[in-house]
């Protein structure tokens, strides 16, 4: 979380000598459609939030800067696949969607719990034997690491199911590398299991992130499913979006500054709403507000997707790179990076409608730089390492699209959960202020709307 300090003192000294000439006029609203609460950014924290106001019928409008909802969560469909940008998935248990969403009409396609490890030149099988008891046995031998490793995941599990996820974000808490080495896993396990795993779910192969994301993680992965919206996952974003009344998003409307309780676009219009939330990611919320300490560092992901003709693995589970994860210690003897794959999905077997019938969808997730060329020579090493593991008829898949994507998820230290800060009239939200995912992004929204009614 940003150190906050001194934005009082910034927001009434900031921008003084703006020439009024660029804000010309209030936007022309009678009075009794005037919203009172006026939201930036309609991303899931926005969204979130003024599903909430409206439920308590507060009228609230959404300025949105491009022409679509749900910001980082957003698909494309090219030939008939569903391409999500970058590999994503929505857990059931998160608290704010089982509030929010409506998972039947989402018709939620799930994954088989457990995972595949890629391991001494094949995929080992790691159960979940809580889920799938018949798992236990086979789990409990698996080559991926030890029994001792085995039953500290249970101790894990069972911690971090514990109380509830406010009080989880107030133990103490360290880099997640630091946490699993002191609770005594081996090297081995750390590196297969939790650096492939973790590293694509936190977009940090070091581990730094705090231990209080790694309890959070698998809090969620214990009490629910997997799961991939048969329509991918802007139907989320989507949904949300629908229960709103008509006319409650602007799309094309860039905020460019708020301040002393107005909003002020690039267009020149603005607003003076009696509150005002900032919903953006916080890159954008810093400039917003005048405050630069707002801006958080970003994580960075590669994902490519593939069509095949036929599935390489039909047990519908998450494939991970295991022995074979570059976690940025790795290399080989020739010092070509031949290790850039993090994890592999068939998408089309979880969720069949990602794909035209009779076709097969996979996406490959890479640990590959955020400047990286996602067309032509960039493919070469995710190709061949491909090809090692699912044989010479990966030459004939054919590429369908790849996706850099620079800022997915905001970097925080997460010392510091605390509700979206109200200053005067102005509530902040989104992921950045309290967990880098859906439930964080949504509850932060659940959060400002409840400051919001209040003020
Ligand atoms: C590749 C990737 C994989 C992920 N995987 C997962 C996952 O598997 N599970 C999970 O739980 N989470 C995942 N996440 C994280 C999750 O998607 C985000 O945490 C969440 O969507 C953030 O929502 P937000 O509303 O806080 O911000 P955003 O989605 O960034 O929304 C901010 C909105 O504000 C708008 N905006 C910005 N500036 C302005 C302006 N000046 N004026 C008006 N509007 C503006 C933007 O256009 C945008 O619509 C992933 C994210 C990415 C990118």
């Amino acid at each position: 979380m940003p150190d906050f300090r001194g934005w009082e003192y910034n927001l009434v000294t900031l921008n003084k000598s703006r020439p009024s000439s660029l804000f010309p006029s209030d936007c022309h609203l009678s009075q009794d459609r005037k919203p009172k609460v006026v939201i930036v950014g309609a991303g899931l924290a926005g969204l979130s939030c003024a599903v909430r106001l409206t439920q308590r019928g507060i009228r609230t409008i959404l300025l949105e800067s491009t022409d679509r909802v749900g910001g980082r969560v957003r698909s494309d469909v090219v030939d008939g696949f569903t391409l999500d940008h970058g590999f994503q998935v929505l857990l059931t248990a998160y608290p704010a969607c089982r509030e929010l969403l409506d998972y039947k009409k989402l018709r939620l396609q799930v994954f088989e719990p457990g995972a595949l490890i890629r391991h001494a030149g094949s995929f080992a099988m790691l159960g979940d034997p809580w889920r799938r008891p018949t798992q236990a046995f086979r789990t409990a031998f698996s080559p991926i690491g030890t029994l001792g490793d085995k039953l500290r995941v249970a101790k894990l599990r069972r911690d971090a199911s514990r109380g509830t996820l406010d009080d989880l974000y107030t133990r103490p808490h360290e880099p997640t590398h630091a946490r699993l080495a002191r609770l005594g896993f081996t090297t081995p396990f750390i590196n297969e299991f939790f650096r492939p795993f973790l590293g694509g779910v936190f977009l940090d192969p070091q581990l730094e992130t705090s231990s209080r994301m790694l309890e959070f993680v698998f809090r969620m992965f214990a009490a629910g499913d997997i799961s991939l919206p048969a329509d991918g996952m802007a139907a989320i974003p989507r949904q949300l979006a629908e229960s709103l009344p008509r006319g409650s998003i602007r799309f094309n409307q860039s905020v460019e500054a708020v301040e002393e309780g107005k909003i002020y676009l690039t267009s020149g219009e603005s607003f003076d709403p009696a509150v005002i939330v900032v919903a953006t990611e916080s890159t954008a919320a810093a400039q917003i507000v005048g405050v630069p300490q707002l801006e958080a560092p970003w994580r960075h992901t590669v994902n490519h997707y593939f069509a095949a003709e036929k599935s390489p693995d039909k047990r519908k589970m998450l494939m991970l790179a295991g022995d074979e994860y570059d976690f940025g210690q790795q290399e080989n003897s020739s010092g070509v990076n031949d290790r850039v794959i993090s994890n592999v999905v068939v998408l089309s077997d979880i969720a069949p409608q990602y794909a035209p019938p009779g076709r097969t969808l996979i996406s490959v997730s890479t640990t590959q730089g955020a400047g990286y060329d996602v067309s032509g020579e960039g493919l070469v090493p995710v190709r061949n390492q491909l090809i090692r593991w699912f044989g010479k008829g990966v030459a004939n898949w054919e590429h369908l699209r790849s996706y850099s994507i620079p800022y997915a998820l905001p970097v925080q230290s997460l010392s510091n959960i605390t509700p979206p800060l109200a200053n005067g009239n102005i509530i902040l939200c989104g992921d950045y202020c309290e967990t880098p995912s859906i439930q964080g992004a949504m509850n932060s929204g659940l959060r400002a709307a409840e400051i919001a009614q209040s003020l």
